[in-house]
Formats: C-alpha cells, sequence, structure tokens
C-alpha cells in the first residue's frame, strides 16, 4: 500500500524579501483568528519582510469591539466601512459613528470596503447603492482614500464612482480579479489596482495577461486574509505573511525582481494610506 506524501508547503519567509513589503487589505478581527493568534501572525508577516499591515474593520460594531488587538502593534493601520452584504443591516447611527471614529484615530486611513456586491447578492442593489454613495461622501468629507469591493457589479461601481466625481481621486481598487478591460477603467480613472493571492493561481489567465501590462507604480498587493490564499497555500487559512507568494508571481508576470516589486508596491501602499 502506498503512503500518499504530504504535501510540503515552504515557509514565506524563506523567499528572501526584504523588509518594506505592505499588506494593503487583512481581516484579522475575523473568528478564523483567535486574539491571541494575532501578535504571532503579524510576526510572521514581518520575518516574510512585510511592514505594514491594513486590517479591514468590517463596519463601526466591529471596530470598536476590535480594534485593541491591535493596540501593541503600530504596523497595522486601520481601514472602515460598511460592505456592501452588511448593507441591509446598516444601523441609524453608523454613518455618525463611523464619521467619529475617523476623527478620533489617527491610524484610520480609509473608507473601504465599500461598493458593490451582486454576487451574494444578501442585501438588495439599491440599498447597497444608496449606502455605497453614502460612505463616498463621508470619505470625501474626511479627505481620506477609499477601498472599493466589487464582485459582479463593475459596470454599476464605475457609473456610480463616476457620477460621484471620483476620478482622480484616491481610490483602490481592492481583489483585483479582472482582465485587461477593467484594469483600464480602472487606470484610466487615475485609480489603483490590489493583486490578491488568486494572480498565482494557474487558471486565472486573463488576470495574469492583465498584470503582466500593469505599471508597477499603480499597484498594490493584497492578501485579504483569511480568504483567497495564494499558491502553494491556496485552501488553507491565509494570512498575512503569504503575501510574498504574490509579490513572487507577480515579479514573474511582469518579468522583474520580485526585490522591486515588493519594495515599490510598498511604497505605492504608504503613499497612498499615507503610513
Ligand atoms: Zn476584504
Amino acid at each position: 500500500m502506498s503512503r500518499k506524501k504530504k504535501r510540503e508547503r515552504p515557509d514565506p519567509a524563506s523567499l528572501g524579501l526584504p523588509a518594506g513589503g505592505v499588506e494593503s487589505h487583512a481581516h484579522l478581527d475575523v473568528e478564523e483568528f483567535a486574539p491571541e493568534e494575532i501578535g504571532p501572525v503579524l510576526d510572521r508577516a514581518a520575518a516574510a519582510g512585510v511592514s505594514a499591515v491594513g486590517n479591514v474593520f468590517l463596519g463601526p460594531a466591529a471596530y470598536l469591539a476590535h480594534r485593541d488587538f491591535f493596540k501593541d502593534r503600530p504596523e497595522v493601520f486601520y481601514i472602515l466601512g460598511v460592505h456592501p452584504c452588511d448593507a441591509d443591516k446598516m444601523a441609524a447611527g453608523d454613518m455618525a459613528a463611523m464619521e467619529a471614529a475617523f476623527r478620533d484615530e489617527a491610524r484610520l486611513r480609509a473608507v473601504g470596503e465599500i461598493g458593490l456586491d451582486y454576487y451574494w447578492d444578501v442585501s438588495t442593489s439599491a440599498t447597497q447603492q444608496r449606502v455605497f454613495r453614502e460612505q463616498l461622501e463621508l470619505a470625501r468629507s474626511l479627505d481620506v482614500p477609499v477601498v472599493i469591493h466589487s464582485r459582479e457589479a463593475e459596470r454599476d461601481t464605475l457609473a456610480i464612482l463616476d457620477d460621484m466625481g471620483f476620478k482622480d481621486r484616491p481610490l483602490v481598487w481592492h481583489c483585483f480579479g479582472g482582465g485587461t478591460w477593467l484594469a483600464g477603467e480602472v487606470f484610466s480613472r487615475g485609480w489603483l489596482a490590489s493583486i490578491p493571492g488568486p494572480v498565482t493561481y494557474a487558471k486565472n489567465t486573463d488576470l495574469a495577461e492583465a498584470v503582466a501590462a500593469m505599471d508597477l507604480s499603480r499597484i498594490l498587493l493584497e492578501t485579504d486574509t483569511p480568504y483567497l490564499a495564494p499558491e502553494p497555500w491556496r485552501g488553507k487559512r491565509n494570512e498575512p505573511a503569504l503575501i510574498a507568494f504574490t509579490a513572487q508571481r507577480v515579479a514573474a508576470l511582469m518579468e522583474r525582481d520580485p526585490a522591486e516589486v515588493w519594495l515599490t508596491t510598498g511604497d505605492n501602499a504608504r503613499r497612498f494610506f499615507g503610513v
């Protein structure tokens, strides 16, 4: 009887990337992580060369309940918004609570993730669009960048952003999964694209083709932890350290040195979020 050999998965620190990379989008304050795991997870990220991590809080209640998880970890900056899938659950005081949070906490750097999600379809599109517009208005009044979530809703997302005058404002298209058409729409408006782990999946040829042609000065890297772990960790719980494999794949597609992709996307993120 032959025994199946357990697959060896490499340590992200073994890629040898220098300190200076930025993980622009993670959800560490979710039930997939016990609070006491967050410190070791951030230590593993630092060992892999990650110098800053953007934690995305899904609404003001999560922010107020979980922000203390990061009080001793100054490398974590914050992103806060009501996700489109939660639009129907938005409470009356949520907008005021978010505005107060941004005025009170300098580590809050962007409104997000906000946008439209017609894939899960758990909130009606009319409600999603209203909540999206309200939060775009909040970002403008606070003068902070926005982080966009758009799934199976690209044309409506672009139409609302155009209608709200967001061309040439600081905006990143989170978890970019499109092809050359969507890349053109995003970059022609002066925005950034954040490249996630699925760029490492062999079947995502449209995404690979789009990324190969992207201008390195216009992209960020992210994990969307705990989801979407890159190869060779696909299927496992994701964590910020694994972003090193995404950087390696992006570098291969762009025919550049991984350290250059790592440090340049890190600089892009530092400039974008002001961290
Ligand atoms: Zn997210």
